[in-house]
């Protein structure tokens, strides 16, 4: 999975729609740049990662460690909640 502009991209690539209707997927820094061309496609590939020890849903980048294959192919790991917690 890479960045269809750059060729760069990381896990969290977003799939967007561009103002011809195609499809692209982008990475962040790609995603910025052009965001008035570009609309996310909402629900296409949710990215969500729910943390082992509270259970919350978040934003993958938030976590401490994420690691793919969770439940419904949710990212799994610790949310930062969690982690401050744990480390103090
Ligand atoms: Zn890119
Ligand atoms: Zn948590």
């Amino acid at each position: 999975m890479s960045c269809e502009l750059c060729g760069g991209g990381d896990m969290w690539i977003k799939t967007c729609l561009t103002t011809e209707g195609s499809r692209l997927l982008v990475c962040d820094p790609c995603y910025e740049e052009h965001s008035s061309i570009l609309v996310i496609v909402p629900g296409d590939r949710v990215v969500m990662a729910r943390c082992d020890y509270c259970w919350c849903y978040g934003n993958p980048r938030e976590f401490v460690e994420v690691s793919p294959g969770g439940r419904k192919n949710a990212y799994s790991g610790t949310c930062a909640a969690c982690a401050s917690e744990e480390g103090s």
